[in-house]
C-alpha cells in the first residue's frame, strides 16, 4: 500500500464516477449503458477498416481539422465554432478546468473574489460525471433539484432561492434530461440562459432522438455551448468523439487547454464517414423511437410508471418489488438495465431503447417476474 501522503487529499477523498457494466457474458441483452443497437453504417465500418495500415504510426491531424469543417457546414457555423474531444466526457472536463476558479485560488488569491467564480451548477437528478468533475477540479458544487417529473425549474420559483447562483461559473443542463429522459423546450432554455450570466453548458448528448434541439443558442448567445456525442445517435462509443459548438472565444479558450493529440485518429477517420451517411443514422432514429413508444406503451399495461421520452432510454418505476430488485430479476434473466441508488431515481429503472426484438425480450420477462 502505498503511503497515503504521497496522494493529494483531494484525490484520496475522491468519489469517482462509476460507469455502467460492460460484461462479457454469453446471450446477455445489454439494456444499461445506452449504447445504440444498430451498428455504425457500412460506409463508417469501411472508411476506418481502410484506415488500419502503416499510417498508424503516424500521429493524427492535431486540430481534428477536417472533422472540424464537416461538422461547421452540418450546424452552419464555422469550424472556430467547434471543439473536439475525446468523447463528450472530454469536452465536459476541460469546460470546468477552462472556465472554474478552483474554490482554494478564489479565496487566496484575490482580495475582491467573487465565490460564483469557483461554482458549477447543475441539477438533481441529471448526468451525474458533473460533480465529479466538480470535484476533481476543487470546484463549489451547486446541485438544484428539479422539478417533480424532471421539469425545469420555473424563473420564479429560482429566484424565490432554491439557491440557484445566477453567477456561477459554469451550469450544466442535461437537455433532454438524463436519466429522467424528458425534453426541454428551447424557448423554456433560452429564458434560463438569459438570466446565466456565467457559461451555460446545454449536454444534448441524447438530441437526437428528441422533438427538438437548442443548437441555435449556441449561435446566439455568446455565453452558451451546446454539446454533443457521436456515442449514442451515430453508434460511436467505441471511437471516442464528441464536441462543443460555440461563440469562437469560448472555443480558442478550450483549445488551449487540450491535449495536442486528443481525438484519435480513427475516430476522426469514423466521424467524418458518419456525417457523410446521415441517411443511414436518420433510419435508424425513427426506429428507436418507434420501439421506445411501442415499449413505453407495454410497460405501461405491465403497471410500470414510464416517464415520457425524448432519449433512447426510459426511465420506469416498476411494480410489486423494488427496482434494485428488478435489477437482479431481470439479470436473472440475462438482461441488463441500470439501477441509480440515488436518492430521486431509486424507485425507477433506466432502460436503454433496444432493437424491437430486445424490447420484446424485456416485455416477456418483465411479465413473467410480474407473475
Ligand atoms: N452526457 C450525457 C448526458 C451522457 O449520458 C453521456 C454518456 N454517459 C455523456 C455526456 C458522455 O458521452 P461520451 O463521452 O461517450 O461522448
Amino acid at each position: 500500500m502505498a503511503n497515503s501522503q504521497l496522494i493529494r487529499p483531494l484525490v484520496h477523498d475522491l468519489h469517482a464516477y462509476v460507469p455502467g457494466e460492460q460484461p462479457k457474458i454469453k446471450g446477455l441483452i445489454k439494456l444499461n449503458t445506452n449504447e445504440n443497437p444498430y451498428p455504425p453504417s457500412p460506409k463508417v465500418l469501411a472508411a476506418v477498416k481502410a484506415a488500419v495500415d502503416e499510417r498508424l504510426r503516424l500521429y493524427p491531424n492535431p486540430t481534428a481539422h477536417g472533422l472540424r469543417e464537416k461538422l461547421a457546414k452540418f450546424h452552419g457555423c464555422k469550424a472556430a465554432n467547434i471543439f473536439v474531444g475525446n468523447g463528450s466526457d472530454e469536452v465536459l472536463a476541460l469546460a470546468v478546468r477552462a472556465l472554474v476558479e478552483p474554490a482554494q485560488n478564489t479565496a487566496f488569491k484575490f482580495r475582491n473574489f467573487n465565490p460564483s467564480r469557483a461554482v458549477v451548477q447543475y441539477l438533481v437528478p441529471s448526468y451525474s460525471l458533473y460533480p465529479v468533475l466538480a470535484d476533481i477540479h476543487g470546484a463549489t458544487k451547486n446541485a438544484v433539484a428539479l422539478d417533480p417529473d424532471f421539469a425545469l425549474p420555473g424563473a420564479g420559483e429560482l429566484k424565490r432561492g432554491r439557491v440557484w447562483d445566477f453567477a456561477a461559473a459554469l451550469t450544466f443542463i442535461t437537455t433532454p434530461n438524463a436519466p429522467g429522459g424528458r425534453g426541454y423546450a428551447t424557448a423554456e432554455l433560452e429564458e434560463l440562459c438569459r438570466r446565466q450570466r456565467g457559461v451555460v453548458v446545454l449536454d444534448e448528448a441524447y438530441v437526437d432522438f428528441a422533438a427538438e434541439n437548442a443548437l441555435q443558442l449556441a449561435l446566439k448567445l455568446p455565453h452558451v455551448l451546446v454539446a454533443r456525442t457521436f456515442s449514442k445517435a451515430y453508434s460511436l462509443c467505441f471511437q471516442r468523439v464528441g464536441y462543443f459548438v460555440g461563440h469562437a472565444d469560448l472555443i480558442a479558450a478550450l483549445d488551449k487547454m487540450r491535449d495536442s493529440y486528443n481525438v484519435n485518429g480513427l475516430g476522426q477517420i469514423a466521424a467524418e464517414a458518419t456525417l457523410d451517411d446521415l441517411k443511414y443514422y436518420r433510419e435508424n432514429f425513427k426506429k428507436i423511437i418507434a420501439t421506445r413508444e411501442w415499449l413505453s406503451r407495454e410497460l405501461t399495461t405491465l403497471e410500470f410508471r414510464v416517464q415520457p421520452s425524448q432519449t433512447n432510454f426510459i426511465l420506469a418505476r416498476p411494480p410489486k418489488y423494488p427496482a434494485s430488485e428488478w435489477l437482479e430479476k431481470l439479470r436473472n434473466k440475462k438482461i441488463l438495465v441500470r439501477w441509480f441508488g440515488a436518492p430521486e431515481v431509486k424507485d425507477y429503472l433506466r432502460i436503454t431503447i433496444g432493437t424491437q426484438a430486445e424490447a420484446a425480450a424485456l416485455v416477456k420477462a418483465a411479465r413473467e417476474i410480474r407473475g
